[in-house]
C-alpha cells in the first residue's frame, strides 16, 4: 500500500480528471469531498483524514497509534516530573540542614551574649537539636530511599518522554518523512524505555494523573467519555472512573 500525500496543485490535477476544473483554492476546498467521493469510488485511495490527505488505511493506523502513544509519552513525562519535584524539593531540605544546623549549632554555643541568657540558650539548643535529629532522619531515609538515584531517574526518564512525545505528535500529524520506518523506530525506542519504567512501580494514583496529562495534551476524552479539565484528580469526582480518575 502506498500514500498519497496530496499537495494543492496534485489535487487540482486529480481533480481535473474527474470533475472540470476549478482555478480559485476555496473552490477545490469545498469541492473536495466530492473529489475524495469520486476518487474512493474509482479505487484510487482507501480512506481520507483531513481536507488536504488522502491516505490508505495503513498509515491510518499508525497516526492513530501514535497519538495514543504521544498520549502514554506525555503521562510517563508527567508522573516523573512530578516524582522529580517533590525528591529535588526534600533533597534541598536535607542539604540545606545538612549545612544550617551546625552552623548554627556553633554559633549558639560561642554567642557571648546568649550567656546572660540561659533560658534563650536552653530554647535555642532545643530547637537545633530537634533539627539535627530531622536533619539525620532525613539523610537516612534518602540513603535508604536512594534519593539521588531515583532523582537521576526521573531527570532522564522526563527529557526521554518529552523527546518521544514529540516524535509521537509528528507522526500523527503525518509529518515525517517514511511513517512506516519512522514509526517502528520510536516504536522499538518506546519498548526499550518502558522495559525500564516498569521497574519503577507506578502507582494507580499515578497512572490516572499520567492518562489525564496525556488527554489534556492531545485534547482527547477518556474511554469514560470525560474530558479531563484539570491535570490532578478531583477532590471528590461527580462522576468516577478507574481509567482518568473521572472529573
Ligand atoms: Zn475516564
Amino acid at each position: 500500500m502506498t500514500t498519497f500525500r496530496y499537495s494543492r496543485g496534485v489535487i487540482r490535477r486529480e481533480y481535473s480528471r474527474v470533475i472540470p476544473v476549478k482555478s480559485d483554492h476555496a473552490a477545490v476546498v469545498v469541492d473536495l469531498r466530492e473529489l475524495i467521493g469520486k476518487l474512493l469510488l474509482a479505487g484510487r485511495i482507501h480512506t481520507c483524514i483531513g481536507r488536504m490527505v488522502i491516505e490508505d488505511e495503513e498509515v491510518r493506523d499508525f497516526r492513530a497509534k501514535a497519538w495514543d502513544n504521544a498520549i502514554h509519552a506525555e503521562g510517563t513525562r508527567e508522573v516523573f516530573s512530578r516524582r522529580f519535584n517533590s525528591l529535588y524539593r526534600l533533597t534541598r531540605i536535607r542539604d540545606w540542614l545538612a549545612f544550617a544546623v551546625p552552623i548554627l549549632l556553633a554559633f549558639t554555643a560561642t554567642a557571648e551574649w546568649l550567656e546572660a541568657e540561659p533560658a534563650a540558650k536552653k530554647l535555642m539548643f532545643g530547637i537545633l537539636g530537634a533539627a539535627a535529629a530531622a536533619q539525620l532522619l532525613l539523610a537516612l531515609w534518602s540513603l535508604i530511599s536512594r534519593w539521588d538515584d531515583n532523582l537521576a531517574y526521573c531527570s532522564r526518564a522526563m527529557r526521554d518522554s518529552y523527546n518521544l512525545k514529540e516524535a509521537w505528535k509528528k507522526i500523527g500529524r503525518n509529518d515525517v518523512l517514511d511513517i512506516r520506518q519512522e514509526y517502528r523506530m520510536r516504536q522499538s525506542q518506546q519498548e526499550n524505555i518502558d522495559s525500564h519504567d516498569v521497574q519503577q512501580n507506578i502507582s494507580p494514583k499515578e497512572k490516572q494523573i499520567g492518562l489525564r496529562a496525556g488527554l489534556i495534551e492531545v485534547q482527547r476524552k477518556c474511554i469514560c467519555g470525560n474530558e479531563p479539565k484539570s491535570r490532578n484528580v478531583p477532590f471528590w469526582p461527580r462522576s468516577k472512573c478507574i481509567h482518568c480518575g473521572g472529573n
